[in-house]
């Protein structure tokens, strides 16, 4: 600790939370403040490409939760019940040991791992390896699941890829239309929000589609007030408008995609009339939005959660996307299609292997030439690396079956963000061995056997992928606190104390990345082309990136799309969406996020600025739902579903559609949302149902 005055550190980071990566300075100096030996925090924004150097709310006050008093600093181990606090050696030695006995009495499948999508793309890379390789289990999957799966099973069979956006943040603007459907950017990625507003000034139109009217749609020209679980068929109507009214691309549907006709049968099922109805959305308001689509030259889809988190999300995306391939509007300046991701590393944390199907660089697990390829870099043979295991979700029910008898979870907190908690809590009690790696006493980690304390983002390095697929590299700014160690350098000791140290020889980050960079080399997500020395120079490479001469691709598919015949898929299944309200359970429940919080609110709970912004959860409904139900503005209610309960705070407000609660995911305990959330699942994409689940609601006082 210096004098006062003088500067402790300053160094060039980037946001830990969202998708959009912000790039920031974090300079600390000594004090003295108020007499004390404090020190004073400056955070300002680095102009880099794709945040232009603002910050939010959040990224202002980030480096709060890594400073937090309530950082672990030891490793802690249970013992009569109590955690308490041990030694490394002592936390590694019980780690391999019960790990190595569980493998040994009852083979490695009764070990899961459960990963972040907020991990750097080197730690995630090495988890994937870790379960495969010292583990031997194929129960990995990770909270991504919950984040981005429909988009990206979506754009996989469209483009026969999966990248975010399909352009630069920097394009938006040149857009003459965008629709916006179920992605809050005003709250979720406040920083994209001049992209937003500069394209309106420049002329373009902007449609909002949300059950609610948030903060994004308080700037859109038109705002469709949509049904939850109805998207799909939304945008079905969208397209059948633009297709009677002679506004398809035929050039383009004929020479670069197929399945169009299949698409143009299904769609001629459709009475515009009722379903419109269906959707809660006045049918003229959807001509409207169809047709300006339609007719602009240039525009853009964007989705997210509202669209994707839904037991239909895979096919609600494919049909946004038959939109933007329909109109031929990808591949050129100011088009495309993105799906804004919501984790900090939610694109790389898919990429390299985290997946329950997947090898580094997008590579499959089920599929021979990538499973020897994958084995020859890690120097194990192909038969060695086990088979394809299950979603997040279905792991908590193999954990609660007990066929799951032992969990790692780095980087996540699964009892609060899983959906029909009531089963996970009661699975997690069930373990016979849990450990968490946390930098903090999450919900998870106080049920933990062993927690692990790990570094946050201003303590290391490593390299995370933005919603662009732009891989930026973040340097480590202090040094690590207490006994806090780094995620991969945890799972090198476990590795090393199941004997398979050979396979984890890593002396720092970037050598984790050099490794990954082969694992994915020729893979679709391809990191091949870059190096440490590159981003830090580059400041940010676009995958795919093959050659240390490649600069990357901002804009894709601009001559073919990804599949062999370099051809884009129209989908021709329709949905016929969910509309399972009962007299019961009358209204639907969906859930989303708020500007200060984050994930399951982990770290912004723990920054003073934050949390005082959204003290506690809340429930938001229409002054007539309040009414029917004899609810006063303010009071404690309780909301219930066949899964669960929970209780939150009323606050009534005239921008939510009557029959929805919406409610935020940042809470656990009694205040979280997920114990109504139903567990059914979406069948391409294993994605959960979240945004629907059927409700009642009543006030507290009358229980
Ligand atoms: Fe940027 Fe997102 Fe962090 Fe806000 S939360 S500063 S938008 S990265």
């Amino acid at each position: 600790y210096g004098s006062a005055g003088s500067k402790l550190y300053v160094r060039e980071t980037q946001c830990p939370y969202c998708s959009v990566q912000c790039k920031m300075t974090v300079e600390e100096v000594a004090g003295p403040i108020a007499g004390e030996r404090r020190a004073m925090y400056t955070v300002e924004g680095v102009p880099n490409e794709a945040s232009q150097g603002r910050l939010c709310v959040k990224g202002m006050n980030a480096h709060q939760h890594a400073l937090s008093g309530q950082r672990l600093l030891k490793p802690l181990i249970r013992r009569n019940g109590e955690l308490v606090p041990c030694s490394w050696p002592e936390a590694i030695q019980l780690i391999t040991k019960r790990f190595a006995s569980l493998r040994d009495r009852h083979g490695a499948d009764t070990i899961g791992v459960y990963g972040g999508g907020s991990l750097t793309n080197e730690t995630a890379y090495l988890l994937g390896k870790f379960a495969r390789v010292a583990l031997g289990t194929r129960y990995i999957d990770y909270n991504g699941r919950f984040c981005m799966s429909a988009a990206a099973s979506a754009g996989s069979k469209v483009f026969g890829m999966d990248r975010g956006l399909t352009f630069r943040l920097s394009d938006i603007p040149r857009a003459q239309c965008i629709v916006l459907a179920g992605t809050n950017v005003a709250e979720c990625q406040p920083t994209l929000l001049p992209y937003f507003n500069q394209a309106k000034e420049n002329g373009a139109y902007i449609i909002v589609i949300d059950p609610r009217k948030t903060a994004t749609a308080a700037i859109a020209d038109l705002h469709l007030q949509v049904k939850p679980g109805m998207d799909a068929l939304l945008a079905n109507i969208m397209l059948k408008i633009i297709m009677e009214a002679g506004l398809v691309n035929e050039q383009f549907i004929g020479a670069r995609t197929h399945g169009y006709e299949q698409l143009q049968n299904a769609l001629s099922e459709i009475d515009l009339e009722e379903a419109a109805v269906q959707c809660g959305v006045d049918l003229s308001l959807i001509r409207q939005a169809a047709m300006a689509y339609g007719q602009a030259e240039t525009g853009m889809i964007m989705t997210a959660r509202g669209v994707e988190q839904q037991t239909d999300g895979h096919l609600a995306v494919r049909h946004f996307l038959n939109l933007v391939l329909a109109t031929g509007k990808i591949g050129k300046p100011g088009c495309g299609y993105g799906a804004i991701t919501g984790q900090g590393n939610g694109q790389g944390g898919r990429e390299h292997g985290q997946k329950a199907d997947q090898l580094p660089g997008y590579r499959s697990i089920e599929n021979e030439q990538d499973r020897a390829y994958v084995a020859a870099v890690w120097g194990v043979e192909p038969e060695s690396l086990p088979g394809k295991g299950v979603s997040a979700y279905e792991m908590m029910e193999r954990v609660h079956d007990q066929e799951i008898r032992s969990l790692l979870v780095m980087g996540s907190n699964p009892v609060v963000s899983n959906p029909n908690v009531r089963l996970v809590e009661e699975g997690l009690r069930k373990l016979e061995f849990l450990v968490v790696a946390d930098m903090f006493l999450s919900e998870t980690a106080k049920m933990a056997d062993v927690v692990l304390p790990v570094t946050a983002y201003l303590e290391n390095e490593g390299t995370l992928t933005n919603l662009e697929g732009r891989v930026l590299l973040r340097e480590q700014g202090r040094p690590a606190p207490g006994e806090a160690r780094h995620d991969w350098d945890i799972l090198c000791s476990i590795a090393d104390g199941l004997g398979k140290a050979p396979y984890f020889q890593y002396g720092c980050a970037e050598d984790i990345f050099n490794e990954l960079r082969m694992a994915s080399r020729g893979g679709i997500a391809d990191y091949y082309g870059m190096t440490y020395e590159r981003l830090r120079r580059e400041k940010g490479i676009y995958w795919p990136c093959s050659s240390l001469e490649d600069t990357g691709e901002g804009l894709l598919f601009v001559e073919r799309f990804a599949h062999d015949d370099g051809k884009a898929a129209f989908t021709s299944e329709l949905s016929p969406g969910w509309q399972d309200v009962s007299r019961e359970f009358p209204l639907i429940l969906t859930n989303g996020r708020v500007l200060p919080h984050y994930l399951t609110g982990v770290q912004t709970h723990r920054s003073p600025t934050l949390e005082a912004r959204e003290l506690e959860n809340f429930v938001e409904l229409h002054p007539a739902a309040a009414a029917r139900n004899r609810i006063m503005d303010g009071e404690w209610v309780e909301i219930q579903s066949v899964h669960g309960s929970f209780n939150v705070r009323a606050r009534i407000k005239e921008n939510i559609r009557e029959d929805t609660l919406f409610v935020p995911m940042h809470w656990g305990g009694i205040q979280n949302v997920n114990r109504a959330t139903r567990p059914d699942l979406d069948p391409y994409c294993r994605m959960p149902g979240f945004k629907t689940a059927a409700v009642t609601i009543r006030p507290m006082r009358l229980a």
